[in-house]
């Protein structure tokens, strides 16, 4: 499934995140053997042990909701934060970035999907930040956009949310960001809709459940 995954992803160019949420540490081995180095967890606290228990060329996504009093533990080591939800959210990173002398690359999370339950900015809470933010930041990266579509079985509802993701993209693209190479990526894209996501100019999939099989329901709150 690995190698075939890849193979897909060959024609444009998209990176593999390899979702390891629940999964021990030996699975991730499994797959850094492979070559794989970019992985992705949920929650800091099941991020800390792993981090300190495998290589240190991994590359560690952090793709779940973040609270800010937990920034000061991942800015260490973290390679991109897909799930940036708020502006202070954003401040906490860039302090905790300065405070390790660090750059961080961040995403910014937008709610695509129908559900509730899913963070995620609104784009017209976007367009309410002042209009200086991203270069009054001057540890954070912005690096592009992330989002979750709805949970369901309707191909032309997740197309369109994924759309969607991609024309923010676009406006962001061209209204802050039309000069900076490193504005380019769009995460989308779980085991149930990657394919959608590559046909809808995703850059970045977050795959778990295809790479290391399914997860105990229990064990995977979302905090
Ligand atoms: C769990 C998770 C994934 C991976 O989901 P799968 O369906 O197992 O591929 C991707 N993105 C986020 C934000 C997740 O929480």
């Amino acid at each position: 499934m690995y190698q075939q995954i890849l193979q897909e992803l060959q024609p444009q160019d998209a990176l593999l995140v390899a979702v390891s949420k629940t999964k021990p540490t030996a699975a991730i081995l499994e797959l850094y053997e492979k070559g794989q180095r970019d992985f992705g967890e949920n929650r800091v606290q099941e991020l800390l042990p792993k981090y300190e228990a495998l290589p240190k060329d991994i590359r560690w996504h952090l793709i779940g909701h973040l609270q800010s009093n937990k920034v000061k533990y991942i800015a260490p080591f973290i390679h991109l934060i897909h799930s940036v939800d708020s502006l202070d959210l954003l401040r906490e990173i860039d302090k905790q970035a300065r405070k390790n002398e660090r750059v961080i690359d961040c995403l910014l999370q937008f709610h695509i999907a129908q559900e509730e339950s899913k963070f995620g900015l609104q784009w017209e809470e976007v367009q309410q930040w002042p209009a200086n933010v991203f270069s009054a930041l001057p540890n954070i990266r912005l690096c592009g956009v992330m989002g979750m579509a709805t949970f369901t079985d309707d191909e032309e509802q997740v197309r369109r949310e994924f759309r969607q993701l991609h024309r923010i993209f676009d406006v962001m693209k061209n209204r802050f960001f039309a000069a900076e190479e490193r504005f380019r990526e769009i995460s989308m894209g779980m085991s149930d809709d990657y394919r959608i996501a590559l046909q809808e100019g995703s850059t970045m999939l977050r795959i778990g459940t295809l790479l290391f099989g399914q997860r105990n329901a229990e064990e995977e709150d979302v905090t």
